[in-house]
Parts: structure tokens; C-alpha cells; sequence
């Protein structure tokens, strides 16, 4: 059984007369432990996709079950618990609470799942040294750049240990040797954790991370590659080889 199954899930945008597609009927598994990569050019559908799973968008149509639960069909506290007991989001534009620090920031996913306070200081400690923002913990969001805010807000996301982690271009604002270390940290949640996850990203370096590549094109997925048994390095070509027969589109976003 997989951890988690889209079945024809659609959303649509607008009225009758200028309707868009974002999700056109989209159905695929993801098995427990996978790490997923979904890549297509802007306006495909991608973040429309997560939020679908992530159920912050409401599909318009077709079903996603989480471990045999539709999680389209969640409301009130059973939807709350969804969202704080399963799913480590990382957002696109950050969402960080612009009142609280770095630090607090990253606490506070912890103290809403009740732990001790001691375990919380040790567990932000130990995620902020791991993403490279350890000098940053008592900064407030508006005086970190984006990169240090885009990494705050993953290590928000890790830290509990999520099964589920979704992540929206979650490299979109960091420098390589940054990328690297969210990289190998997401990959180290995936192999230790055995946690799955799935990351929206338009980079074939973020994406050779993955176990395989979803590709999408107009709320379709059309292309499906998986890394088997190669290196990190095989695959990366492997997937810029399917970006350059897709030429156009794909790539122009790159
Ligand atoms: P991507 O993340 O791949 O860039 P999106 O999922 O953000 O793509 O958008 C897919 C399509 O849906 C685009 O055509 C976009 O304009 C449209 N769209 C996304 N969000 C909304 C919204 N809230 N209202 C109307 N149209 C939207
Ligand atoms: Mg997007």
C-alpha cells in the first residue's frame, strides 16, 4: 500500500468563461520512504499540486489518501492534527512569523506538539547548526536575507521529523554550498527517518537529490524518470537530457 495516493485530482481557477486548469486530472503513488522531485516549468501547476496534498487548497475533483485516509475529505480538528502530526511544510515564500525569531520560530513547531523544553533547545541547536544558521537564531525575519529566511523556515519543517515532508522550491533562494546543505539534510530525513517527501523545485541539481523526477506540463504529468541504482551524477544527466527534448518550456524556466 502506499503512503500516500492521488486519484484524478483536479483543481480548477476562476469562473466557466476563463477557467484554468491548474491541476488537470493528476493521479500517481508515492511509496512510504520515497523521495519524490516534481519539476515543470512556471504556471505548470506545481505549487497548486502540494497545496492540493498539503491540504491548504481544496482539490476541485479526485481523491488523495494518506495511509488509506482521504485527506480531501478532512475537516476541523481531524484536519488540524493532519497538518500538525504528519506534514512538515516548506512554503515558497517562507511563512515565517515575522514577530518571533529565528529561534522561536523553529521552537514553536516543536511546542505545539507538546515536547519538553529542554529537548526543544537541544533539537533547534542541533537543526540549526545542520543548515548553516546557527548566527542567525535571535534575528528577527526582517533582518535575514532570503536565503537565511528560506532555510529558518526548512529547518521549521525538519525538525519535528515530519513523515511527510512537502517542499515548494525549497532551493529557490540559496546559494549552492546552502543548497547543498538542505540537500543532504532532506536526504538524510529520507534515508535515517525513512521520512518521504516531495519537492517542487525548477533546478536539476536539487532534483538529482530525488529518488525520481516528475515532470509537469500544463497540470498534466507527462514524464516520469526514476534514479534506480544510479549515482547522484548519472541521474542529474539523465534529467537535464529530459529538459532538453522537452526543450522550450521546461527549461526557459530553469
Ligand atoms: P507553478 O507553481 O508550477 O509555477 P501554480 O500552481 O502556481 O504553478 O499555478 C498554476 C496555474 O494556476 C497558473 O496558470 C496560475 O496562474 C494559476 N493559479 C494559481 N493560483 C491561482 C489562484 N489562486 N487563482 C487563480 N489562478 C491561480
Ligand atoms: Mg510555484
Amino acid at each position: 500500500m502506499p503512503l500516500l495516493k492521488l486519484e484524478n485530482v483536479e483543481k480548477y481557477y476562476g469562473s466557466r468563461s476563463c477557467l484554468t486548469k491548474a491541476v488537470d486530472n493528476i493521479s500517481f503513488d508515492v511509496e512510504k520512504g520515497e523521495f519524490t522531485a516534481i519539476m515543470g516549468a512556471s504556471g505548470s501547476g506545481k505549487t497548486t499540486l502540494l497545496n492540493c496534498i498539503s491540504t491548504i487548497d481544496r482539490v476541485t475533483a479526485g481523491h488523495i489518501y494518506l495511509e488509506n485516509t482521504d485527506i480531501t475529505a478532512l475537516k476541523g480538528k481531524a484536519l488540524n492534527k493532519f497538518r500538525r502530526e504528519k506534514l512538515g511544510f516548506i512554503f515558497q515564500d517562507f511563512n515565517l512569523m515575522d514577530t518571533l525569531t529565528a529561534y522561536e520560530n523553529i521552537a514553536l513547531a516543536l511546542s505545539i506538539q507538546k515536547y519538553a523544553a529542554k529537548d526543544i533547545d537541544k533539537a533547534v541547536k542541533t537543526v540549526a547548526e545542520q543548515l548553516g544558521i546557527t548566527d542567525v537564531l535571535s534575528k528577527y525575519p526582517y533582518q535575514m536575507s532570503g536565503g537565511q529566511k528560506q532555510r529558518v523556515a526548512s529547518a521549521r519543517a525538519i525538525v519535528t521529523n515530519p513523515k511527510l515532508v512537502l517542499a515548494d522550491e525549497p532551493t529557490g533562494a540559496l546559494d549552492s554550498k546552502s543548497s547543498k546543505l538542505l540537500l543532504e539534510r532532506l536526504s538524510y530525513l529520507n534515508h535515517e527517518h525513512d521520512a518521504t517527501i516531495i519537492m517542487v523545485t525548477h533546478d536539476s541539481f536539487s532534483a538529482s537529490y530525488a529518488s525520481r523526477v516528475l515532470f509537469i506540463k500544463d497540470g498534466k504529468v507527462f514524464n516520469e524518470i526514476n534514479r534506480g541504482a544510479d549515482t547522484r551524477k548519472v541521474f542529474f544527466n539523465k534529467i537535464i537530457d529530459v529538459l532538453t527534448l522537452l526543450g522550450g518550456d521546461v527549461s526557459d524556466a530553469l
